[in-house]
């Protein structure tokens, strides 16, 4: 984690994708609030945050797992993301997007 841009401008707007991690916590463990520590792995310096719960976010992104899981269970496969940009670095792009890989559309 860039913990000089997560210093400066806080977890939510630093890093989106961890906020949205900690808010999943909270919906699910009933909490308000919880206390976050970063390491920076260079200086070895902590970065403490108080990060309060946003309801709302937390239930839509527990909801989209569980809307996720039911797909899997039922033997379909989720929709793929619209943005192929979403796909560059993806672990699976081969056999779902070989045109990522390949550079051929098809
Ligand atoms: S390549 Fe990866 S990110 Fe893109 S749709 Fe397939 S699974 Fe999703």
């Amino acid at each position: 984690m860039g913990s000089e841009s997560l210093t400066v401008r806080g977890l939510r707007q630093a890093k989106p994708e961890y906020f949205a991690q900690v808010q999943i916590y909270l919906s699910q463990l009933g909490l308000q609030a919880c206390l976050l520590t970063a390491l920076n792995k260079d200086s070895a310096g902590l970065y403490h945050e108080l990060v309060g719960i946003a309801p709302v976010l937390g239930q839509r992104l527990v909801d989209r797992g569980i809307d996720i899981a039911n797909i899997t269970d039922s033997g379909a496969l989720p929709a793929r993301t619209a943005n192929p940009g979403h796909c560059r670095g993806c672990a699976w792009a081969a056999p779902c997007r070989p045109e990522i890989i390949t550079g051929d559309p098809g």
